[in-house]
């Protein structure tokens, strides 16, 4: 099998090749790298299955390097690594698992290639090449996955049940692969997943989170979500999700699915950044939705303070799901809690002050906000788009010259609370509060300019009103 390595990789795979026949231990070139050269996707690291001890194996090829790159193993797995110019081998030994009914610690005994390519999950992810002397670059693919690489499939090797059952995770990562890849899952693999729905308890967060985040960063991720909707996963993994569903009709008046529209922003946002956290506040945008929901007589259905509501939800979903409790789900939280403002201003209300408070509570995050708030434009009424865009362009450019003019990036208002407690005298407390909180509003309302002369005028002026006078 020809498959497209660089000149580098070849090199290393013959080094392999020659310290496999120097121990007499038969290896092969196995999964993810495999799959992703036949595909023609970049590859990361490869994976070396050989008959024996694969520990061994990988001091052999690091001996053929100098200076000879460390090689780390953990003898407990019986894996080792090896680093050789930036390209990561893993080696570990051919076995053959056996699992028990309410663990997915396999027990695990050596085996030939045939029982490691067995306990793959999937056809596409079971090639194996040949890195023996005799037939260099063969391809051992007893359960075609090639075939199923040219059909874009996902497919278990074995019956689909057994593998599942196995390693539930595997449920997962046939989601993730058909959303990274954009393959289908074939349809006896599909119903095994919503027969074993309930096994994914057995399975850490951390790995489903990691999966989860893996269809985030894929090119269509509404892909994986609604395959994870679709299977019943989604129920076990994320329910509030799952509450997005749905249209409801009351005297004929119908509201959007927020499931399918948050889908819709998702992958909108996609097509423009990589950001993983900024596709995180995508998906969580109208989390706040659901609870929300009220039908007004004579006007329709309405979601008052959804987006306060949403931000509030997000740290318990960030701690169910646990992803980080830092600065990132905070960023998260704020823009799901600002969507809506940028859009909700109108020409008649686009004013300074209005610009300057959407900027001074976006702060640096305001690019990341308003590419939020284009991807969120997505109604089918195609006038009721046009002037969305149109309004949104309109405060864009408004955004910038605001910007400009009056520096409220990253804005720190130029008195602090230390200066108002020196210059009276002031020990904390509410007064500081009010007088920091009157400059920062009559900066924001453009009663005064962002600078620090005619803000310590307008400190003197709001103490006094609060009968309060210099020290000195
Ligand atoms: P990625 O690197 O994008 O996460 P990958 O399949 O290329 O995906 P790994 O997840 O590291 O890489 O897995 C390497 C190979 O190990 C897979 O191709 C597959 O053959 C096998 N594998 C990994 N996880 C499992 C699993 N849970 N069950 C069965 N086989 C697995």
């Amino acid at each position: 099998m020809e498959i497209n390595c660089t000149g580098k990789e070849l090199f290393l795979l013959k080094k392999i090749s020659k310290a496999a026949e120097e121990l007499n231990l038969p290896s092969f070139l196995i999964g993810g790298f495999v799959r992703d050269k036949i595909i023609g996707r970049p590859t990361k690291d490869a994976d070396i299955v050989c008959l024996g001890d694969g520990i061994s194996l990988a001091h052999q090829v690091a001996n053929q390097f100098s200076p000879v790159p460390t090689v780390a193993y953990f003898k407990n797995f019986g894996t080792a690594q090896v680093k050789v110019h930036d390209f990561e081998v893993e080696f570990v030994g051919a076995r053959k698992e056996s699992y028990r009914a309410e663990s997915r610690k396999p027990e695990v005994e050596a085996g030939t290639l045939e029982d490691d390519q067995d306990r793959r999950d999937f056809t596409i992810n079971a090639l194996a090449i040949s890195l023996n002397k005799a037939d260099f670059g063969k391809l051992i693919d007893p359960f075609d996955g090639l075939g199923d690489i040219e059909r874009k499939l996902i497919k278990t090797p074995l019956p689909p049940l057994q593998t599942f059952s196995d390693d539930p995770l595997r449920m997962m990562r046939a989601i993730r692969f058909a959303s990274q890849l954009g393959f289908t899952i074939d349809p006896e693999t599909f119903q095994a997943i919503k027969d074993n729905v309930h096994r994914l308890r057995i399975v850490s967060q951390e790995r489903i989170t990691d999966e989860i985040n893996k269809i985030m960063l894929s090119p269509v991720p509404s892909i994986g979500w609604d395959l994870l909707s679709k299977s019943g996963l989604l129920t076990v993994i994320f329910p509030q999700m799952m509450d997005l569903h749905g249209a409801e009709y009351i005297d004929g008046k119908g509201h959007k699915d927020n499931f399918y529209h948050t889908l819709q922003v998702l992958d909108n946002i996609t097509e423009h950044t990589n950001d993983l956290w900024l596709r995180w506040a995508a998906l969580l945008h109208d989390i706040g939705k659901p609870p929300t929901k009220r039908f007004e007589e004579g006007h329709g259905w309405t979601f008052h303070g959804h987006e306060v509501v949403g931000a509030r939800m997000v740290p318990k979903i960030f701690a169910k799901l646990k992803l980080p409790m830092n600065d990132r789900m905070r960023f998260v939280q704020k823009l799901v809690e600002l969507h809506l403002r940028p859009i909700s201003l109108t020409k008649e209300n686009i004013t300074d002050s209005a610009i300057r408070r959407l900027l001074f509570d976006a702060g640096e995050d305001i690019e990341a906000l308003m590419m939020l708030c284009r991807a969120d434009i997505t109604s089918k009424n195609k006038m009721k788009v046009k002037r969305y865009l149109q309004n949104f362009e309109l405060v864009e450019e408004r955004l910038v010259a605001v910007e400009e003019s009056d520096k409220l990036r990253n804005w720190q208002p130029p008195i602090t609370g230390e200066i108002i407690m020196q210059t009276f005298g002031l020990t904390p407390g509410r007064n500081v509060g009010i007088i920091k909180d009157a400059i920062r509003e009559a900066i924001l309302d453009g009663v005064i300019p962002n600078a620090y002369d005619e803000a310590y005028g307008f400190m003197l002026q709001k103490a006094a009103e609060l009968n309060l006078s210099p020290i000195q």
